[in-house]
């Protein structure tokens, strides 16, 4: 039996060109945001509005041909292409994670040779972990607080900084129960992720706003679907949601980069830049932050367990090295422990293909 989902209408998200205007018309810069980790308080503290750029799918990649080898993710892609085609235009800069080779690749292309007219500031993530790693990132956050200051010309005090951290660990707690009480939310898999993706692009007020009117739905009494968990990258093509909820499942927890590995805990340090690095780094395990896989391992059985999921679903992005280096041995790892998993490849432009809806298909069957 299929719950009762989605009695009430979804709260509505506002489309990013028009945040991306009323805040320029409030005086506020916007920064394009490449994935996976960055300091979302650091740069509302400096009035910019953070708009996260995961591809986006289906954009003509053609443009980054010439740039980039074919065996580049369509992530890195298609943000390229985006960008040459003026997709970019509202950003008034741009931030560069390097959470994998290919990230770090597209950085220096944009410096080096596409040249593009907002300025490009690139951001190192540590590999090792504290109380090094956590040294070396509040020390790249001394640094882009550097580079915003120049770019903005103003320089928030601290303890401007900190009420900006304080007010996104709020949202982040926020975020966390969402997730939490993702298993009796009247929702579908595919507007779950609708919704809380809009954190990748709303100011503050609106996704604080946005996340209570979430967690006050009223909750859903009929048992669930067959319950997955998600792991991989980003849930793109969303398609590929309907179809979880098309074939009678849903995703109740998950490992994705986007989401279940970005929900940070509270740092505890009274340096703004320490306590921005140890909550960025007391995230669950990620490939691109280097993590051991035995801790990818643990996380992934520990979710599984803890919400009764049937089965793992490795949604991963063609040509993610970081994703694919972990995989054998994480599926090996869930086989031994009796969990069943399945590996589905996408890039984002392509739509769901019918051989990876039959073999979802098929993993569901077989562990209904
Ligand atoms: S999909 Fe993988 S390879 Fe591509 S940008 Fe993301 S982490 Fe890097």
């Amino acid at each position: 039996m299929q719950p009762d989902v989605n009695v009430a209408p979804l709260p509505s998200i506002p489309r990013r060109r028009d945040l991306a205007r009323a805040h320029h018309e409030r005086g506020g810069l916007v920064a394009a945001v490449l994935p996976i980790h960055y300091p979302r308080a650091l740069l509302r503290a400096f009035g910019i509005l953070p708009m996260e750029v995961w591809g986006p799918p289906n954009v003509d990649a053609a443009r980054a041909a010439s740039r980039l080898q074919p065996y580049v993710c369509s992530i890195v892609r298609n943000a390229l292409s985006f960008l040459e085609s003026g997709g970019l235009q509202i950003a008034d800069l741009l931030i560069v994670p390097h959470a994998c080779d290919s990230l770090q690749g597209l950085g220096s292309v944009l410096l080096d040779f596409v040249h593009p007219a907002q300025p490009v500031l690139p951001l190192y993530l540590p590999r090792n972990p504290a109380p090094e790693g956590t040294a070396f990132l509040a020390d790249e956050f001394r640094a882009l607080h550097q580079r915003l200051a120049e770019v903005t010309q103003r320089t928030p005090s601290e303890s401007e900084l900190m009420q900006a951290i304080l007010d996104e660990e709020v949202a982040d707690d926020l975020l966390r129960r969402v997730h939490e009480q993702r298993p009796t939310l009247p929702l579908t898999t595919f507007d779950f992720y609708h919704l809380v993706r809009a954190r990748e692009f709303l100011p503050l007020d609106s996704f604080v706003s946005l996340a209570r009117a979430i967690l006050a739905m009223p909750a859903v009494k009929s048992p669930p679907k067959i319950p997955i968990v998600l792991s991989g990258i980003v849930p793109e093509p969303m398609d590929m949601l309907r179809a979880v909820d098309e074939l009678g499942a849903s995703v109740i927890a998950d490992d994705l980069a986007c989401c279940g590995r970005r929900l940070y805990p509270a740092g505890r340090s009274r340096d703004p830049f320490m306590r921005l690095a140890e909550s960025l780094l007391g995230g669950s395990p990620d490939s691109t932050r280097g993590s051991p896989i035995q801790d990818r391992l643990d996380h992934l059985l520990g979710l599984a367990h803890s919400t009764g999921s049937r089965g793992v679903v490795f949604h991963d992005v063609k040509f993610c090295e970081p994703e694919l280096f972990d995989l054998p041995v994480l599926r090996r790892g869930l086989r031994d422990a009796g969990l069943p998993s399945i590996t589905v490849e996408v890039d984002l432009n392509d739509a769901v293909s019918h051989q990876a809806r039959t073999r979802l298909e098929a993993f569901l069957e077989m562990i209904a």
